[in-house]
């Protein structure tokens, strides 16, 4: 069935779109045949375009702007299984009023905009579906205060989390967020990313005080307040909340004030490993319905410690393990490290190792970081990719679905490791496959649609943190009702009615449906098509 319809797919585009470009690859074809469903017509050939290449070295200079394909196709990808898209120019602005007036100048001139944090994200975000300018943040990346009294910062978009918490390593304070790739602050604000620290500290909508926000038009606009960093606000709507996670379909995030935290005077790392899943996982909900105050609390099945052993050269036991942190006083820390390892033994945990060694806590986190890298090159097959699931469900479900996962992977015989972070509910499963062999692709994809299915009947959602994009477009259409979903629309359409920026990615791939000025009939049958497509989509 799934080869079936892998098959027909490409001829039905070839009937149903006016399209005679013969087009190289699956994702620029999509790319170009979603796009007459549009009624702004978007620019999608500029390469040559002088007037406009002009126009962008007159704003950032020439050394800022490329049209290099290499550097093209380094800006078209991230980290997910999709196939680059680029755009026809990549452009380095190094101010707010520099993003300003490129996003003015491309939406006077139905140019598309896509945005460009560090590219490690997992769902294909910065694809350039339409061509058009890729904005690259990352020369925007000043550390422009730091309130050691208040436990705020304000810095531009493109600095990393991992910058920031160097630049700050002798104040006594760091940003708790650490998604497992050095990500910039601006992409982290757009994907709402979160980290292994979350179960404490919460995720970017947490610790966002206010964004420095440039709409689509070109205007600037400050989200919380002209200079607003307190902690508390009950004025206005809550604008920063709304462009968090929004993943730039509303505008380029250039600056961001954000919450600091003092570091703990002690840390223990906890190791335990245990006989199976379900132990594991019923140990987590346990020790979470006991408040233990755990800073950090991820789960590791057995085939990630073997993949992870073997990449990182560890020697871990191969069995299904949890990896905690404790994190205070060290007082109340010797204490709760004795009543973490009284509670994971009555368990069944077969083993209890804990240090506060800040090499070996480092080297053991290293190992955690790196874990996509580790499962996705433990397929050694040649030009494996990795897709990643990012399901998040409520902590009393979690045993269910992560249980569910593996009798998915088992039951169809595909390569899959699951971990994630067990304290928030949110797992992931790096599933490799040979994108050549299109039932194993199919039933990839079909494995990760059941799961977000599940997670969201559950009363979870089909992602925790790493946004929709494009690969999950349908999921998010299940998991809204459609009076939210136009609510969404609505808003999109105020603050960007032609559209030009990261069209075709969350929600906003089917806005330009109801926009269309055709009878019902033919609406009804480019819906259909439409949902056939991103069928499609989904499986490239
Ligand atoms: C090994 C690995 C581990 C990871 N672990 C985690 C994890 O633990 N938790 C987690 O949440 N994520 C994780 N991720 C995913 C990724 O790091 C996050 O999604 C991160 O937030 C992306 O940031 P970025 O700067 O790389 O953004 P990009 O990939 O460059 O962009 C992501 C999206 O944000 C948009 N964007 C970028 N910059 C801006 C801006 N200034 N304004 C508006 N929109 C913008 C882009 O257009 C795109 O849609 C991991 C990825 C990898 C490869």
């Amino acid at each position: 069935m799934l080869r079936h319809s892998l098959n027909l797919a490409p001829k039905l585009f070839h009937k149903l779109v006016r399209n005679d470009i013969k087009l190289q690859r699956t994702d620029n074809y999509i790319a170009r045949t979603s796009s007459c469903f549009h009624t702004t017509t978007i620019n999608n050939n500029v390469t040559d375009n002088r007037l406009l290449y002009d126009q962008l070295c007159d704003i950032v200079g020439m050394d800022n702007v490329s049209k290099a394909e290499a550097v093209r196709e380094q800006y078209g990808r991230d980290e997910s299984h999709f196939n680059p898209v680029l755009a026809d120019f990549v452009i380095w602005p190094l101010n707010t009023d520099h993003v300003s007036r490129i996003s003015r100048l491309c939406y006077d001139s139905n140019v598309a905009i896509t945005l460009f944090g560090t590219g490690t994200g997992l769902e294909g975000g910065v694809n350039a579906l339409k061509g058009g300018v890729c904005l690259a943040t990352n020369k925007m990346n000043q550390i422009i205060e730091v309130n050691v009294e208040d436990f705020d910062c304000t810095v531009e978009a493109g600095v990393t989390w991992r910058e920031l918490n160097q630049y700050l390593s002798d104040t006594g304070l760091f940003f708790p967020i650490d998604p497992g790739a050095s990500a910039s602050l601006g992409g982290m604000s757009a994907t709402n990313a979160s980290g292994t620290n979350a179960v404490r500290y919460g995720t970017m909508k947490e610790n966002v005080l206010n964004m420095e926000v440039v709409l689509p038009t070109g205007e600037v606009m400050k989200a919380a307040g002209i200079k607003a960093r307190s902690r508390k606000s009950a004025a206005g709507f809550n604008l920063t909340e709304l462009f968090i996670g929004s993943e730039g379909i509303l505008g380029t995030v250039t600056q961001l004030t954000l919450r600091l935290y003092p570091i703990p005077e002690t840390t223990y790392l906890c190791v335990c490993p245990f006989q199976d899943n379900e132990a594991a996982i019923n140990t987590v909900v346990l020790l979470l319905q006991n408040g233990i105050p755990l800073s950090r609390i991820e789960y590791v099945d057995s085939h990630s410690i073997r993949a992870s052993n073997q990449y990182s050269k560890g020697d871990l036991l191969v069995k299904p393990s949890l990896y905690m942190e404790i994190a205070g006083n060290q007082t109340i820390i010797d204490s709760m490290v004795e009543l973490v390892k009284e509670i994971v033994l009555d368990n069944g945990a077969l083993d209890f190792q804990h240090s506060n060694i800040m090499e070996e806590r480092s080297h053991l986190w290293k190992a955690r970081h790196d874990l996509y890298y580790a499962c996705r090159n433990f397929d050694t097959r040649p030009n494996i990719r990795a897709l990643i699931t990012d399901v998040c469900v409520p902590i009393s479900k979690l045993p269910e679905i992560i249980l569910k996962m593996r009798q998915y992977l088992d039951k169809y015989k595909i390569n899959g490791s699951s971990f994630g972070h067990v304290g928030d509910g949110n797992f992931h499963s790096v599933i490799t496959y040979d994108p050549n062999d299109s039932v194993e692709t199919g039933t990839v994809f079909m494995i990760s649609e059941m799961i977000a299915e599940e997670a969201i009947r559950l009363g979870g959602t089909c992602t925790g943190e790493h946004g929709i994009g494009r690969g999950k477009i349908k999921f998010l259409q299940k998991e809204y009702d459609t009076v939210s979903l136009e609510v969404m629309k609505k808003i999109k359409q105020t603050i960007d009615p032609k559209k030009p920026i990261q069209s075709g990615k969350s929600f906003d791939h089917t806005i330009a449906l109801y926009d269309i000025n055709i009878s019902n009939h033919f609406k009804i049958l480019i819906i259909l098509f439409s949902k056939f497509s991103q069928n499609i989509l989904s499986y490239v």
